[in-house]
């Protein structure tokens, strides 16, 4: 690995050089436990949060809009139709493992099939992230968190620009490693020095003693996944897990990975429209209502259960590479049931592990 250190006290530089050709976005501390991206000015910068409770509002944002303008329609005598421009370029300083590999998911939905979509490919191409890598034990990770059952933290592997990474000592350094080229020529600059492989040696030892302060390191995704595949949950196990949904779509709103969209027009005048596409929910009723009103999932446990036929499925897994959960723990905190991922896939093993065993004896 090529490492290069830069000290706390230099931290902000990476901020400041970045903001010289982008519009760029970092985490600050809000009330009690919130947290939340915002827009780095002048005023604002040096109260950047390096260490702090990663934001519920994910930065998937950045390249699927929570809403997002497609087009301005004009009906009555002269009719047009005007595209709306994308062209900002937004640098996100310390974004979480988890949510850059939530970004990667949303890549390989929106640009890794045959037709991608212009909408997202022109947003994610101005985007350069910068990666901060969770050490702070206290602040950055908590009960919650699970992104080591899922592969995707505390340390992401790839899919940054930039990755940075607290060593905890008396230098008061982080090391700084490049996923791109563009990432690679910010190590040039003047702030950063040369680590030796002491350094890498410390984010190693840093890195396993971050991993034993997950309270869940290993989980039932497998069962759930095989369980779920080979069509063994029953009925009765998904009613359960759905007499628990309020349908208030906020697992799938807070979810890095979640994708689901609606498109609609919202006036703005007379004779115009914008067309936005929304996020949709899984949860919600009307997003399986047809035209005319009739809704084949009608149902709340027969719409939450696609959530996890969606994320935890072989079918899904085959084409996108990994299952559509990057342990961020968002959904649990956010859940009124009490059915967050964790919960889901061990109520999906424990009420099925027992039937499989009798079939297989
Ligand atoms: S957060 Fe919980 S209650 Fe709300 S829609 Fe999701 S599963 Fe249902
Ligand atoms: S399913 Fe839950 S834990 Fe997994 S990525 Fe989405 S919000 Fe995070």
């Amino acid at each position: 690995m090529h490492g290069r250190l830069i000290h706390k006290s230099d931290i902000l530089k990476i901020v400041d050089h970045l903001r010289k050709s982008f519009i760029v976005y970092a985490p600050f501390v809000g009330r009690g436990r919130d947290s939340f991206f915002d827009e780095v000015t002048d005023k604002n910068i040096n109260t950047i949060a390096i260490h702090v409770a990663n934001p519920y509002y994910p930065p998937k944002r950045f390249v699927l809009p929570h809403i997002q303008k497609l087009f301005k329609i004009t009906t009555g005598d002269a009719p047009a139709i005007e595209p709306v421009e994308q062209d900002e370029k937004i640098a996100v300083f310390g974004m979480r493992s988890c949510d850059v590999e939530g970004v990667f998911h949303t890549d390989r939905f929106f640009l890794g099939n045959a037709f991608g979509d212009g909408y997202y490919e022109q947003l994610r191409k101005n985007l350069f992230i910068v990666n901060m890598v969770c050490t702070d034990t206290g602040s950055d990770i908590d009960e919650d968190c699970f992104c080591v059952c899922a592969d995707a933290g505390p340390a992401t592997k790839a899919h940054f620009d930039l990755q940075l990474m607290d060593l905890h000592d008396e230098s008061g350094d982080f090391i700084a490693v490049a996923g791109t080229l563009a990432g690679e020529e910010l190590l040039s600059l003047p702030f950063f020095h040369n680590a030796s492989p002491h350094h890498v040696a410390r984010r190693k030892a840093v890195l396993s003693e971050v991993r034993k302060h997950f309270k869940t390191a290993t989980s039932w995704y497998s069962a759930a996944t095989n369980f779920i595949t080979r069509g063994k949950i029953s009925d009765a196990t998904w009613k359960k897990v759905g007499d628990r949904c309020l349908e208030c779509g906020g697992c799938s709103y807070v979810c890095p990975a979640c994708t689901c969209f609606t498109v609609t027009d919202r006036p703005t005048g007379n004779n115009t429209f914008d067309r936005v596409r929304v996020w949709d929910s899984c949860a919600l009723s009307g997003f399986t209502r047809m035209a005319g009103g009739h809704n084949p999932r009608k149902a709340v446990h027969d719409r939450r259960n696609r959530r996890f036929f969606r994320k935890l499925g072989h079918y899904f897994i085959q084409r996108e590479f990994t299952m559509a959960c990057v342990g961020c723990g968002r959904c649990v905190r956010v859940c009124h049931g009490d059915i967050g991922m964790p919960s889901v896939v061990e109520i999906l093993r424990r009420e099925t592990a027992g039937t499989v065993s009798k079939e297989i004896l």
